[in-house]
């Protein structure tokens, strides 16, 4: 049985992903940071449908943090093979107002913190010679937004650290790839208002916005062994909005 570890899971695309690959057949690891009653209820969940689930909190910002939580999933399950990288945060802001400490913040969660839990997992995925890792990126990391320039530029370094380790691990048996959201709606489309969510759905070519359920159904299949050939790859999955 494959162990999936998705990071963030306790809300939005990454609980959705968890039901997924819970449906999909695999253990499932499913970290959070703050949102401990909601990671639980998703954990019972999983479990009372025959999933063997567990929650593992951890800030994936904090690299002590990040080996803990990997740690904690490979005493429980063992090896872990399939690693999801979702935990982010967004921040609408104009440049000139963004602080130094949100700078960093969003740096060391979005970009960092994927760093931190491929390494993590790597080396027993090396032993291996096999696994699958899979980012979760956004458009606006391939075409950068306006007030919106910490987050693009730490999901563009996203874009480029999914490309760069597929071509470091792909002669080690692992696939990299990238799921590029567009507009999904979930917490993190909380700040935007009715006019402006209309405005982003008429602006997308397939003229509605998606659902968790349309990452999750593609961080599913990259993960399966129908992808074998697929590394290094960004899936746009945005209904047309960036092509
Ligand atoms: P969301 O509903 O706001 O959920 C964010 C998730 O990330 C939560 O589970 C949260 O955990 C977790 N998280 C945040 N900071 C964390 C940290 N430091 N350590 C561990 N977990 C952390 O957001 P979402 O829309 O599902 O977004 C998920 C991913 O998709 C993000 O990477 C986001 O950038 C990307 N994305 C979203 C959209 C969109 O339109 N929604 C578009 C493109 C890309 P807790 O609740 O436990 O704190």
């Amino acid at each position: 049985m494959r162990t999936v570890l998705i990071t963030g899971a306790s809300r939005g695309i990454g609980a959705a992903c968890a039901r997924e690959f819970a449906e999909a057949g695999y253990r499932v690891a499913l970290n959070y940071h703050r949102s401990e009653d909601q990671a639980n209820a998703l954990c019972a969940e999983l479990t009372a449908q025959g999933c063997e689930a567990m929650t593992v909190q951890a800030d994936v910002a904090d690299s002590a943090a990040v080996t803990r939580m990997v740690d904690a999933v490979k005493e429980r399950f063992g090896a872990i093979d399939t690693l999801v990288c979702n935990a982010g945060i967004a921040m609408q802001k104009l440049f000139t107002d963004t602080t130094d400490e949100e700078w960093s913040r969003m740096l060391s969660t979005d970009l960092s913190g994927a760093f931190y839990c491929a390494r993590a997992v790597a080396p027993d995925m090396i032993r291996a010679h096999c696994g699958c890792i899979v980012n979760i990126a956004s458009m606006w990391g391939e075409v950068g937004t306006s007030c919106e320039v910490a987050y693009s530029a730490a999901k563009a370094g996203l874009i480029g650290l999914t490309k760069a380790l597929a071509k470091e691990l792909g002669p080690s048996g692992i696939r990299v790839n990238a799921i590029s959201p567009g507009v999904i709606m979930t917490d993190m489309m909380q700040s935007f208002s009715v006019e402006d969510v209309a405005a982003l759905r008429d602006e997308t070519p397939l003229c509605t916005l998606g659902t968790p359920g349309d990452i999750a159904h593609a961080a599913v299949f990259l993960a399966s062994d129908n992808a074998r050939y697929i590394t290094g790859q960004i899936l746009g999955v945005n209904g047309g909005m960036v092509i």
